[in-house]
């Protein structure tokens, strides 16, 4: 039987929720992951330093063993000085979700332009800009694509800040992050890795793979494993976990909860490529580097066994429920 046993993973981005989620969302990403992202698009949205720190205490009180990295969403009448706040309560990156892209985003921004002042003072503030890089007024499959130009203009405009375009879904998306400056960097979902479309409209509607950005075609998703597989440093793991219950989910909500068998996929993916030596770098150091992190220092075994996912955690179906996969993380 194969074993590996690596770093203590990151997960650099995910959606905890809140509320009664938090208990069974926050030990399923510890149990994995040393430290993860935390989204703010949370119900009101995390944009000031008291809703930060209460945000994460919660989360805290859940898994005092755990790090939760914190954000907050960029707001059109958000002012400089709640940004410096924000960087002085712990925050580590602001999120900018354009209006509409994505779920709680309709108080997201139109225009980048209308919050230069804010990213100035980001770039100041060596704070890392997170941005759901979708145009939402075009056409589902095209809004990453029309989305880069305005990423590549933002990297120009503020070159002493990090860029981090988050869940990349298409392959020019990919060669944007790619080609693109160095203060650009990618995530990649274990949903965009391994999946397309298909998995979502090909044979009876599958809500469960339902996210956005919507799951693209084949050549889109050969173009994530490519870089991934040729262990490109600018592109690391994000999970964008993100549960919805099952009936919402019924009603069309974008997500996958994918946190209980991200790793485990992972795995068994690096190795059916017979590139498993690669699986650490891709979720355990190029995002620390990028972000200006140090390296996990716990560490984590994985080994080749079998296990069916299960098909539902309380009212929430996840990724993969029901499947086998051939690899498992031993605690
Ligand atoms: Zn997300």
């Amino acid at each position: 039987m194969k074993r590996i046993e690596i770093r203590k993973p990151d997960d650099f981005h995910i959606h905890l929720r809140q509320g009664e989620l938090l208990k069974m969302t926050v030990p399923h990403c510890s149990a994995y992951f040393s430290r993860a992202v935390v989204m703010p698009n949370t119900i009101p949205p995390i944009d000031s330093a008291s809703t930060l720190e209460e945000y994460r205490r919660q989360i805290v009180e859940i898994d005092p063993g755990f790090n939760p990295l914190m954000t907050f969403k960029l707001l059109k009448n958000m002012k400089e000085s709640d940004v410096r706040a924000l960087k002085k309560a712990g925050a580590i990156a602001g999120k900018l979700y354009p209006a509409g892209a994505t779920t709680n985003s309709t108080d997201g921004i139109t225009d980048w332009r209308d919050i230069a002042g804010l990213l100035k003072v980001m770039e100041e503030e060596q704070l890392v800009l997170s941005i759901h890089g979708e145009d939402p007024s075009v056409y589902s499959l095209d809004r990453e694509k029309a989305y880069i130009p305005e990423i590549l203009e933002i990297c120009r405009k503020f070159p002493g800040l990090k860029v981090v375009f988050e869940h990349l879904s298409s392959a020019e998306g990919i060669q944007a992050v790619a080609e693109g400056p160095d203060n650009l960097a990618g995530t990649i979902t274990v949903h965009h890795l391994l999946l397309t479309l298909d998995d979502v409209i090909g044979g009876a509607l599958n809500p469960h793979n339902f996210c956005k950005p919507v799951l693209k075609g084949p050549e889109d998703r050969k173009a994530i494993q490519k870089v991934v597989l040729e262990g490109n440093r600018k592109f690391f793991f994000g999970s964008d976990s993100a549960p919805h219950s099952a009936a919402k989910k019924q009603e069309g909500a974008a997500g996958s909860y994918s946190a209980p068998v991200s790793l485990a996929l992972l795995a068994e993916f690096f190795d059916g490529c017979g590139k498993l030596p690669m699986l650490e770098d891709f979720v355990s150091r190029f995002g620390a580097e990028f972000y200006g992190m140090p390296l996990n220092e716990e560490r984590i075994e994985l080994a080749e066994e079998s296990w069916i996912v299960p098909e539902a955690y309380g009212e929430v179906i996840p990724f993969f429920a029901s499947k086998v996969i051939r690899w498992i993380v031993k605690n």
